[in-house]
């Protein structure tokens, strides 16, 4: 757990993707419609509700998210091979938000969204200026997911005046820094 002041700086550190970015090849791209044709079969038989969409964190923590995940290029989503983690939930959510599409325009909005060039050995969706999902298209682990010191800094709730990020891997190391505002008096 992390401890700190509000008045004290605090230092995270984050993974460094150094991966490649290699053109997608249409393989790819036909085991993303295989999964998410799979997927939305599997919603009609479906016990339980959708997953919700949840918000990106807000503020401060909000910046200090999205500045630590664009150092870090996204070291996270080297698990998504093909699937994205998208599964029946996610795709009833999609479906309950958007009941003009069918399931043909559904896979077309999927596959519309894969970039020309992915990060090697990685999701098929991790782009060159990261995830190229929309947020409501997206799993809820991709939604939810923060790593280690930057998910404790955001569920802990974790003052701080200005936050030093680092990123890095094998030798090669990044950083970023991230200072609170200060709150403007009347
Ligand atoms: S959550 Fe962590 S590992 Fe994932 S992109 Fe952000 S900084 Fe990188
Ligand atoms: S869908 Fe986006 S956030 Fe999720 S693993 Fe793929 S690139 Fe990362």
């Amino acid at each position: 757990m992390i401890r700190n002041q509000p008045d004290e700086d605090l230092a995270i550190g984050v993974p460094l993707n150094r991966r490649r970015l290699k053109p997608v090849v249409p393989q790819r791209v036909r085991n993303l419609r295989k999964h998410l044709v799979e997927a939305l079969r599997a919603v009609r038989t479906m016990k339980g509700p959708p997953s919700p969409l949840r918000p990106e964190p807000e503020g401060f923590a909000g910046q200090v998210v999205r500045a630590a995940c664009t150092l870090c290029k996204g070291w996270c989503c080297k698990g998504g091979g093909e699937h994205a983690y998208l599964d029946e939930r996610t795709l009833a959510r999609v479906r309950d938000a958007r009941p003009e599409l069918d399931a043909r325009a559904v896979l077309r909005l999927y596959a519309d969204s894969v970039p020309e060039k992915a990060y090697d050995s990685s999701c098929i969706f991790h782009g060159e200026r990261g995830c190229t999902l929309d947020r409501a298209l997206r799993s809820d682990i991709c939604n939810v997911y923060l790593c280690g010191e930057l998910g404790d800094f955001v569920l802990g709730n974790v003052p701080a005046r200005r936050v030093d990020l680092f990123a890095e891997h094998e030798g090669e190391r990044r950083r970023s820094r991230v200072t609170r505002r200060p709150v403007q008096d009347g």
